[in-house]
């Protein structure tokens, strides 16, 4: 096992950790207040490549491997402070554009990757129904195999990305009663008659995000836009499940990193009752908590990417989901203990950190059913 970077990987974590930095961090706080998404902000972190990390050269990807895109992510969470980037970007790259490299024809790759690598599309990955959310196999969203086209009807819900996706990835039942066995994925353009968006959420966190529901009113829908095969649809789900466990948490790790290394700095200057912070355990061991969240979950992160490129990543990307979100919550409850009533405001961007990280606990997955997963896997009967 080899525990070290080369030149190309740190210089990739650097140059993503400074675009962000230097591009991406103005009027956050604004956005965040306004519920607003950045067509800026999105169209430049294309231009940088950040779309395209694993997707081949020839769809307009930067052909990476998963462990270097996993570190370059973390470098670009360590200099950008818009989490519901992080989470559209998620949506995105791991629920959407994986997906159809790994499964779709060689005309939906050809046709749909380089616009979403370039960052010129935004796409959404619906699933989750009202009725149909853990058990996302509960779903009720009909399709209606024609000959060379389908019919979707239903409603998916909590769709992150809806209002402003240019391609969907639906999942949909032929049969209800045969429940995982009859569920296929498809892909679809906006604009398709009979696909609306309605009722865009208001949400605690990621707020520059959007979400909302995505309705099917006799949808049709080409047979070409079939992911994969008929009723291929659950092995397909369960399969970019893992990557979107595995690798979406990816830049709140870096986040992490740089709101640890801002305790530490305030901790060394703020003086209370003739001392520094630092030298009160109560506060230290705070930030040594931190440290020590943040090394585990960057080692299971970099296990996860590791198992996607070579194997079945099942047990492991659920371990970094479960890990990275339950850190990323303690992590900003404790650097706002730390900061005391400045970490309470707005300006100090810590409560906006925070209320972003609790989503990350319910979506890909809630922190319930990943502790099922994570049962199965070790062999509890469950
Ligand atoms: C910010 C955000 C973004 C999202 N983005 C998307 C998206 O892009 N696309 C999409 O399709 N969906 C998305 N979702 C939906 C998300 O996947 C669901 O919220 C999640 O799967 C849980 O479903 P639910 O909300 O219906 O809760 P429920 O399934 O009703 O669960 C409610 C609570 O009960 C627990 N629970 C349920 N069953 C069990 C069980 N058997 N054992 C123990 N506990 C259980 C759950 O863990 C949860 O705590 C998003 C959600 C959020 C919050």
């Amino acid at each position: 096992m080899i525990f070290s970077w080369n030149e190309d990987q740190i210089d990739l974590y650097q140059q993503a950790a400074q675009f962000a930095r230097t591009k991406l961090n103005q009027s956050i706080i604004e956005d965040d207040e306004n519920q607003q998404f950045s067509q800026s902000r999105w169209k430049a972190c294309g231009e940088m490549g950040l779309f395209g990390l694993t997707i081949p050269e020839k769809y307009g990807g930067l052909e990476l491997d998963t462990l270097t895109s996993a570190f370059m992510l973390e470098g670009f969470g360590y200099g950008c402070k818009e989490n519901g980037l992080f989470l559209s970007m998620g949506a995105h790259l791991w629920a959407v554009a994986t997906p159809i490299l790994l499964y779709g024809s060689e005309e939906l790759k050809q046709t749909y990757l380089p616009k979403l690598t370039s960052g010129d599309w935004v796409g959404a990955h619906a699933i989750s129904e009202p009725q149909a959310g853990s058990d996302a196999m509960a779903m009720s969203t009909h399709v209606e195999f024609k000959e060379d086209y389908v019919i979707l009807n239903g409603r998916k819900t909590f769709v992150t990305n809806a209002t402003v996706a240019d391609l969907f990835l639906v999942f949909a039942t032929s049969n209800k009663k045969h429940g995982f066995a009859a569920i296929s994925g498809f892909v679809i353009e906006k604009g398709t008659p009979g696909l609306s968006v309605e009722s865009k959420a208001s949400k605690m966190g990621t707020r520059t995000s959007p979400m909302a529901d995505v309705v099917f009113d006799n949808c049709r829908v080409p047979i070409k836009n079939l992911l994969g095969k008929k009723n291929l649809g659950f092995k397909i789900f369960t399969r970019i499940m893992q990557w979107e466990r595995g690798l979406i948490l990816a830049p709140f790790i870096g986040a992490m990193q740089r709101e640890m290394e801002r305790c530490v700095e305030y901790a060394n200057q703020r003086e209370q009752f003739g001392k520094r912070l630092a030298q009160n355990q109560a506060i230290s061991g705070k930030i040594v908590d931190m440290k020590v969240r943040i090394e585990a979950a960057k080692l299971l992160l970099y296990k996860a990417a590791w198992d996607l490129d070579h194997g079945d990543a099942r047990l492991s990307s659920s371990i970094t989901k479960l890990w990275t979100s339950d850190s990323a919550v303690h992590t900003f409850m404790d650097a706002l203990q730390v900061l005391g009533g400045y970490g309470y405001t707005t300006e100090f961007e810590i409560e906006r950190h925070l209320r972003d990280a609790i989503g990350s606990k319910l979506y890909s997955g809630t922190t319930e059913m990943q502790k099922m997963i994570i049962a199965n896997e070790i062999g509890l009967k469950t």
